[in-house]
């Protein structure tokens, strides 16, 4: 049974901190998912956020009568996967979730979706036949490549992977991108060939022999991506509705102060609160600045993880006056570059736009060197203006906006094998988020973290 008390916003100078199980610095979507799941246990966690709400990239809210999100959140494995779990788990009532209708790529004037399977692949309209029989080689190569096997291309790149396969096709390399951005937050050229490898595999599990050529010959339907209703702004407020605690806003932590081994406290607006349990849910590359600690191995812990890679999109959300595109495929610009995604959100969930109005969102991986401006120029231009005109001319809303997506990209050296997972050097302080463990990306990867924190409380007997 669930007992909902509402968290209450507090002020840091009258916090008792003794009146909390944990403190949870940060209240990105791993640390509210871990307050969520210790909540459920019975424990009241104190959130230490520095922004003006909770949330951290996970949010949405409304712009001239249309409900955006931070970011274009078409959630994958929405029927599977530790998100779910979380979210069936822990919510009184867990949010519906829209399937998507499948892919749809575009390679200047040809469309295709994902084959998946072996004779789908031979009739792949976006390439010729020679390309189509270096898709399906490479193709069954990954499909039926053990996941140990993956493990020993972490410190390549999926293109030199590629090309070590002599499988530089390049329609096939360009669509191959657009998943793999997705799944890493940079291209083909940066990312581990690992986590590519496991992306295009779509598992992050051993699939029996027989499931595989079956797959194979039959192609599989697993690409459950969908969109929530409600949105990222009441999927955030079920979340923080159910968790069991207080927060503080507008307060950024400052120091977290080690003695002995084990985590003494943390000092957030000038104020020291001691406790012996706390979660960071802060970017680890802040995390140097704000450890005090005279161990040298911890400070060096936290100091290899102060270069990551961090990640950078841009979304523009388009309002239209009347509905144009009008269906839930997951579209993607292949060429004329770069990729963007474009997506009818109001087809998912019609509450996010006025009646009888269409709101589509765009993404695209950040250019480096660019203003804002520039970008969402290019966006809707390059290709966009041949073949997406139509939505160009009911534009009534346009919104902007840039940010990472999962905070730390999956390059040689920072895949999520070589990842610190959710302990520290430091006793009684853990770390959760996109950026400290866990496969998978975005909300799932930042669940598969709580679930690991949530893990090593259990294991260490403080829940
Ligand atoms: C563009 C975009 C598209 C996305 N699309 C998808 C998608 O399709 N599918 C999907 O599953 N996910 C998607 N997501 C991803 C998902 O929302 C994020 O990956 C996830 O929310 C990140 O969680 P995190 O725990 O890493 O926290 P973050 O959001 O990084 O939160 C960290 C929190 O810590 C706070 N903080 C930082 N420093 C301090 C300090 N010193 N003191 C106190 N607090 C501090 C921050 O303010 C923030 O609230 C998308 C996100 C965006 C923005």
């Amino acid at each position: 049974m669930y007992v909902v008390v509402i968290m209450q916003e507090v002020s840091i100078e009258t916090v008792d901190p003794f009146t909390y199980d944990v403190i949870i610095a940060g209240s990105g979507a791993g640390g509210l998912l871990t307050a969520l799941a210790l909540s459920a246990e019975g424990r009241r966690v104190l959130i230490v956020e520095k922004a003006a709400r909770l949330g951290g990239v996970w949010h949405g809210y409304w712009v001239d009568g249309y409900r955006v999100d931070q970011g274009l959140h078409v959630i994958t494995r929405v029927t599977r996967g530790a998100f779910t779990r979380f979210m069936k788990t822990y919510l009184p009532q867990p949010p519906e979730f829209i399937l998507h209708d499948g892919w749809h790529f575009r390679v200047h004037d040809r469309v295709g979706t994902i084959p998946t399977s072996i004779g789908q692949t031979l009739r792949w309209p976006l390439t010729g036949m020679r390309g189509r029989l270096g898709l399906a080689k490479i193709g069954a190569k990954i499909k039926t490549m053990k996941l140990e096997e993956m493990k020993k291309y972490k410190d390549i790149t999926f293109l030199e992977f590629m090309r070590r396969n002599n499988a530089l096709h390049q329609p096939m390399l360009d669509v191959m991108q657009s998943a793999i951005f997705m799944a890493a937050g940079v291209g083909v050229d940066e990312a581990s060939a690992y986590e590519a490898l496991r992306t295009l595999k779509d598992t992050d599990k051993e699939t029996p022999k027989l499931t595989t050529i079956r797959n194979l010959l039959f192609g599989s339907s697993e690409y459950d991506e969908g969109y929530v209703i409600g949105g990222m702004e009441r999927l955030v407020k079920q979340v923080v509705d159910t968790i069991q605690g207080d927060y503080v806003l507008n307060t950024p932590v400052e120091a977290i102060t080690e003695r002995n081994g084990q985590v003494d406290g943390l000092t957030a607006g000038g104020t020291t609160l001691h406790h012996d349990c706390i979660i960071s849910n802060i970017p680890l590359w802040s995390m140097p600045k704000i450890i005090r600690s005279d161990d040298p191995h911890t400070r060096d812990f936290f100091e290899r993880w102060s270069h990551m890679r961090v990640t950078r999109g841009v979304t523009l959300w388009l309002g239209l006056d009347e509905v144009v595109i009008g269906d839930r495929k997951s579209r993607v610009l292949v060429h004329p570059t770069p990729n963007r995604w474009i997506v009818s959100i109001s087809s998912f969930d019609p509450s996010c736009a006025p009646p009888g109005k269409e709101l589509v969102g765009v993404a695209m991986i950040a250019m480096d060197g660019k203003s804002l401006e520039e970008q969402v120029e290019i966006m809707k231009t390059h290709g966009f203006e041949k073949y997406y005109r139509d939505v160009l001319d009911h534009i009534e809303m346009e919104h902007a906006q840039m940010s990472y997506a999962t905070r730390a990209a999956l390059v040689p050296g920072q895949t999520d094998l070589d990842r610190p997972g959710p302990r520290t050097p430091i006793k009684g302080l853990y770390i959760v988020g996109t950026d400290t463990a866990g496969a998978g990306v975005g909300l799932q990867q930042a669940a598969n973290s709580a679930e690991g924190v949530v893990g090593a409380l259990r294991q260490d007997n403080r829940i």
